[in-house]
């Protein structure tokens, strides 16, 4: 019966019960814009007027070196070098993106598909398929001047993880105390909304899940040791709910952001199913991870209390 009640409870409010009660005392606030690079002339007209620099003259086209593209107004990251290809069409190309980073959609040719960054809609070009380059068949066809270049090795030796388990000051307080952790943040992710507020998450309509970005250091812990402990603070046996709070956005999820983090993931799941635990935990690729307002950032150690909707349980 009190489930039942709670259920209803859930429906037809938002954000009500365990963690959420807390949100009384927060001011709301709201949220700050995304900042952007200032563009030159030359970039915006590519960027934001969707026009194309000429072929074989991008400083990208014919270029090797091993790092990651980045999009060159907001930094988000798009493309490996591992996927980049020689097409010979005068354009850096790749056979694929870094999983969420670009947004498709058809050009206002209505032929071709555009390509965006999925975090601010930098336009980057335009993706083709069925050319037979390359094992993927795709090619991502990009401007240089939409793009940054990050070396690899002045990249930070640091690992990402992403997952949701019901409030994510809970899973925060937990996860941010794992060994080799360096830091984390609470976001929204998985859904259709862009930039989303809290109350637009609460108000159950941007298909997003309240979540939690793990940095960790990879010559400290692993993605399977993470991924572990996540299952263990949060019960993967509830659906759309996690103790006392109901909602889609409270949803058990794992967003693996390449192969490796999966095949972990889908293998801890099975050894969890083969403890007789009935795992509901949905496996996605990541999408973008939109960073939650301050007051939800480190929420525990701020209000200096300790959670009671997450607890760790030993289940490996
Ligand atoms: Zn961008």
């Amino acid at each position: 019966m009190l489930r039942i009640l709670l259920i209803i409870i859930g429906l037809s409010a938002f954000c009500l019960g365990g963690c959420s009660q807390g949100n009384k005392d927060v001011k709301q606030q709201s949220k700050g814009k995304m900042e952007f690079k200032k563009l030159t002339p030359e970039e915006e007209n590519v960027i934001v007027n969707k026009g194309t620099e000429r072929p074989y003259t991008g400083k990208y086209e014919t270029f090797w070196e091993k790092g990651t593209y980045v999009c060159k107004r907001c930094g988000a990251p798009l493309y490996r070098s591992e996927d980049k290809f020689d097409a010979g069409c005068g354009w850096p190309s790749f056979d694929d993106e870094i999983p969420g980073a670009v947004k498709k959609q058809t050009d206002s040719d209505g032929m071709r598909t555009e390509i965006l960054c999925a975090r601010c809609g930098a336009h980057l070009g335009h993706v083709f398929k069925g050319e037979g380059l390359t094992a993927k068949n795709t090619r991502h066809c990009v401007n240089s001047i939409s793009m940054d270049f990050i070396p690899a090795k002045s990249l930070a030796k640091t690992d990402t993880a992403i997952f949701a388990g019901g409030c994510f000051w809970g899973v925060e307080y937990f996860m941010k105390k794992a060994k080799g952790v360096t830091s984390t943040s609470v976001g929204y992710t998985g859904g259709h909304t862009d930039n989303p507020t809290y109350q637009q998450v609460c108000a159950g309509n941007t298909g997003h899940y309240e979540a939690i970005e793990v940095v960790f250091d990879p010559s400290k812990t692993t993605y399977e040791e993470v991924a572990k402990l996540f299952f263990e603070i949060h019960d993967p046996t509830e659906w759309n709910h996690q103790g006392p709070d109901w909602g889609e956005q409270y949803r058990s999820a794992v967003f693996y952001r390449n192969d490796e983090q999966k095949k972990v993931t889908e293998k801890l799941i099975s050894e969890l199913k083969a403890r007789g635990y009935k795992v509901v935990t949905e496996v996605k690729p990541a999408k973008i991870f939109w960073k939650a307002e301050g007051y939800h950032q480190d929420y525990y150690t701020h209000k200096g209390s300790e959670p009671y909707c997450h607890g760790f349980v030993n289940r490996f």
